[in-house]
């Protein structure tokens, strides 16, 4: 017989039966195996059983019916729960009343079900308002009860409940239902069973509907989405935790609340929660009520809090992480509800990963596999300088502030409901999502968004939780904001907003502001993301150098920790407009003389920029690219020579038209249909070789006069979108010749080397022969890609490739995440048969997936010495770089 349900102290027979902790996180789900855990622990939880995640995927499977035995061993499992606490299940006299909450492997805050209170009816409520001597509570707990189980178990709509309740604070004068006198909430429960008439007032029936609503939420639509967003599988189940309720709302002696063992937004070291006093979990999830601060516990409960910080401490170490626990205190007892590994912010993640390596908790190899390399980018994310939010605030523009429960700065456009972020967001607009407190079918909108505000709400409100998990900037609880849904604005006192308009939130300290801010990139040099990317260096075999084009990205690159340049893409040197002319003049040259003459007026500029990239990178290589523009980006516009020919024209200036005419005419014989496949790259160099010949003095003088200052310069000339070994031979050679006089000139040595990028299917299918000229290769998987695919780079995206992949004929854009299996295929051919010809030869990527964490595993894969990227990429590789080196260790 199967066994569907365990109680909580049978977690070693689940354990026995399953194999590892993983499998019984599996079977039990994450809540119901780490309540099993701290029974075993000692921990003081509230008696109680899971029924397993196999019994949800049997029931779901055989759509919709409880698998056989299931109830029987529901019935013996609650024996042992009254034989522990001494109640009995539907007895007046002394009423067990039993929670029921969903709990999947992987936490899925607010997506699936729970029902509070179950076992009360008219005879127990009756009961236990004489038992406990508060009248109130006990009508209060049943309220409760009709109520989730009227909108959980039954899908009735909630508002009409709250319909009700206003309507008995507004009578009784009373701001909070804690203040009604026991008999509204008598009456509340009358009115609430008038519109609930399908409540069962048997007990076993409303435990047997309520396990059966959980296994239903699981194939709900928000829990749906939300797996979607998460990448959760869908076929995991979720199990039902059945447990004796303790109750925080019995008095002042109670309270009930939540707590994390270190800061779940900046990762100190030291407890954080709320409470609040005399109230049921869900009201501080809720954050109807406002809460206390949990420090203020240690003075309100000194003992209590004690025991709280003991067993905060005895589950990280026993768990090696950060624990989110949910506690309650029934008349002075602390009892534990929940413990889970914590939500964290980025910044967070990363501080709490490397305090416990130095703590001895973990290993520095465990710390670098707990971040992601995604979590790393938060400390490239934009924020407000401090002066641009004081200077904001001087000029008036802050319009209300609010809880600080995810940080980092968002920009965008006010939208009122979830669809209105999505739709505008498919725009490209960017949004921030504001609503008077989200609920999970919000999920979608607040994905979308940049950024999230709300009216109501805690720091542990389902807003500030979702938030802080998919790391969007938001400020919830602003409760001077008056929100009007309907009329689609918002405002402070008089100061209205309109949907549509922008405003600017920054997470970090909980503000709003009217308008657009600028913003800025946090600070790179954080202590410990700084240990972090250190001990990620250790474990890293892949090199990470950047993709820069002046001296200014290449000191960034350096601060964000490039071991040199991958990619200097010279042309980009010439887009400056002062520098354009010249270049235009060069292209449009007719003859050689002429072309000379520009290239002249070039060659300093270039020497220049290039000696700063060498005296920056001292020591490390440079790559620099020889010229490889699509022709067609550097031309003049044929409506300006246009107006120009007019005026000369009109002047009567005869010879300036002639040379108008002829610039038009040198366009119309460069124009081509298909500029990428065109004349571009080294085919540039072997028809004009005076530009690589320019080039080539610009690197090797400047290289010199590096070395003249005490550098050490070490140039690598690339030669782009080469497809035969005999363009290489001829360029190579102009290279060589200039590099040669140069250093003969100059008396100066300089090691250099010449290398290609491998760009296209022919390149990489005759690697062998390139390699033979070539010293280096490096994959310019951008043209790659491309190339392989016979995909536009240029056009794909917007036309037809984006929805390849969202009806999944493709499982990623290809120019974003690198194809393993074709792309990835031709460069494993070209690494074999490259090294085959040239053993030991530098073999690197350049295209835009060196940034790109899945990339760079398969880089990692394939064999390569480095991954090249943008600057703001270089900490993100090198973290995905000690992943991939981790994982193949093993
Ligand atoms: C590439 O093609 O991957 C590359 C780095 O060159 P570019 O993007 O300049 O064509
Ligand atoms: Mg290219």
């Amino acid at each position: 017989m199967t066994k569907w349900v365990y109680t909580f102290d049978e977690v070693s027979e689940a354990e026995a039966l399953v194999g590892d902790w993983e499998n019984v996180r599996g079977l039990l789900g994450g809540k119901g195996a780490n309540l099993a855990d701290m029974t075993r622990l000692g921990v003081p939880v509230p008696p109680g059983f899971t029924i397993t995640t196999v019994a949800c995927n049997a029931y779901t499977d055989a759509g919709g019916v409880v698998p056989e035995g299931m109830w029987d061993q529901v019935r013996s499992a609650l024996d042992s729960v009254e034989e522990k606490t001494g109640k009995k299940f539907g007895d007046p006299k002394n009423p067990l009343l039993l929670s029921c909450r969903s709990g999947a492997k992987f936490s899925m805050p607010g997506m699936m079900d729970t029902v509070l209170d179950i076992g009360l009816n008219h005879e127990v409520a009756a009961e236990l308002a004489i038992t406990s001597g508060d009248e109130f509570f006990a009508y209060d707990s049943y309220r409760r009860l009709i109520q989730m189980f009227g909108s959980v178990v039954l899908g009735n709509p909630d508002e009409p409940y709250e319909e009700i309740l206003d309507e008995f604070r507004d009578r009784y004068g009373v701001a909070t239902d804690a203040e009604l006198p026991a008999e509204a909430l008598k009456e509340i429960v009358e009115r609430f069973l008038e519109i609930t008439p399908r409540f069962p007032s048997d007990p076993d029936e409303q435990l047997k509907l309520a396990v059966e609503a959980v296994f239903k939420s699981w194939t709900g639509k928000r829990a749906v989405d939300y797996r979607n967003a998460s990448n959760i599988p869908h076929d995991l189940g979720t199990a039902v935790n059945v447990q004796t309720m303790v109750f925080g709302n019995l008095g002042e002696n109670c309270l009930t609340g939540v707590a994390m063992s270190r800061h779940g937004a900046t990762g100190e070291n030291h407890i954080e929660g709320d409470y609040l006093f005399n109230a049921q979990g869900e009201d501080v999830v809720a954050g109807i009520r406002a809460t206390l601060h949990l420090e203020d516990m240690e003075t309100d409960m000194p003992s209590a809090y004690n025991e709280l910080l003991a067993i905060a401490d005895r589950l990280e170490k026993h768990y090696r992480d950060m624990q989110d626990m949910e506690f309650t205190v029934e008349n002075g007892k602390l009892w534990l509800l929940q413990t889970r590994d914590g939500k964290r912010t980025a910044q967070a993640a990363v501080r709490i990963a490397v305090e416990m390596a130095e703590e001895g908790l973990i290993s520095k190899e465990e710390a670098v596999m707990r971040v992601t390399p995604d979590q790393i980018d938060f400390f490239l994310h934009p924020q407000f300088t401090n002066e641009d939010r004081k200077g904001a605030k001087d000029e008036g523009k802050l319009l209300a502030e609010g809880l600080n429960v995810s940080p980092g700065a968002a920009v965008g456009v006010v939208a009122f409901d979830a669809d209105t972020a999505v739709e505008w967001a498919e725009e490209g607009k960017k949004v921030i999502l504001v609503r008077p407190e989200t609920k999970p079918d919000d999920v979608h909108g607040m994905l979308a968004a940049q950024g999230i505000v709300t009216s109501r709400g805690g720091r542990t409100s389902h807003a500030a939780l979702v938030a802080r998990q998919f790391g969007k900037p938001a400020v919830v609880g602003i409760a001077e904001l008056d929100i009007d849904l309907a009329g689609r604005k918002m405002a402070v006192e008089d100061r209205v907003i309109n949907e549509g308009e922008f405003v600017s939130i920054e997470g970090t300290f909980g503000e709003v502001f009217v308008g657009e801010l600028p913003t800025v990139v946090p600070d790179i040099n954080d202590r410990w993301l700084s240990s972090l990317l250190e001990w990620a260096d250790e474990y890293r075999r892949l090199r990470v150098l950047a993709n820069a084009d002046y001296p200014v990205d290449a000191n960034r690159a350096l601060d964000y920790g490039a071991q040199g340049i991958g990619l200097c893409r010279t042309e980009h040197m010439f887009f400056e407009a002062e520098r354009l002319p010249t270049v235009q003049k060069m292209i449009l040259a007719e003859t050689t003389e002429d072309r000379q003459e520009a290239l002249d007026v070039l060659m300093p500029m270039q020497r220049g920029d290039f000696q700063g990239l060498f005296e920056a990178m001292s020591g490390k290589p440079v790559i620099i690219r020889m010229i490889d523009p699509p022709l067609h980006e550097f031309l003049p516009a044929v409506e300006e020579l246009e107006a120009e020919k007019a005026a000369a024209e009109a002047a009567g200036d005869g010879a300036a038209v002639a040379e108008v005419d002829r610039k038009l005419g040198r366009i119309d014989d460069l124009h081509e249909e298909n500029p990428m496949l065109g004349f571009r790259g080294v085919r540039l160099g072997i028809l004009m070789p005076e530009i690589p010949r320019m080039q080539a003095q610009a690197i090797i003088e400047a290289a010199c006069n590096a070395k003249e200052n005490g550098f050490d310069p070490k140039p690598e000339i690339m030669i782009p979108l080469s497809v035969h070994v005999a363009e290489l031979e001829k360029v190579k050679a102009v290279i060589v010749d200039v590099a040669e006089e140069v250093m003969a000139a100059r008396g100066v040595k300089v090691d250099y080397q010449v290398g290609t990028m491998v760009e296209t299917p022919r390149a990489a299918l005759t690697a062998g022969e390139l390699a033979k000229e070539a010293e280096f290769f490096s994959f310019g998987t951008n043209d790659l890609t491309q190339t392989t695919y016979a995909l536009s780079r240029d056009d794909a995206e917007k036309s037809f490739l984006i929805e390849y992949v969202e009806q999944g004929i493709l499982p990623v854009n290809p120019f974003a995440t690198l194809d393993p299996n074709g792309v990835g295929g031709l460069i494993k051919i070209a690494v074999e048969t490259g090294r085959a010809a040239r053993p030991g030869m530098e073999i690197g990527i350049c295209g835009e997936h060196g940034g790109d964490p899945e990339s760079v595993a398969t880089c990692h894969e394939l064999g390569l010495d480095y991954v090249s990227c943008s600057p703001f990429r270089v900490p993100v590789a090198r973290l995905a770089a000690a992943h991939a080196a981790l994982n193949d260790a093993g």
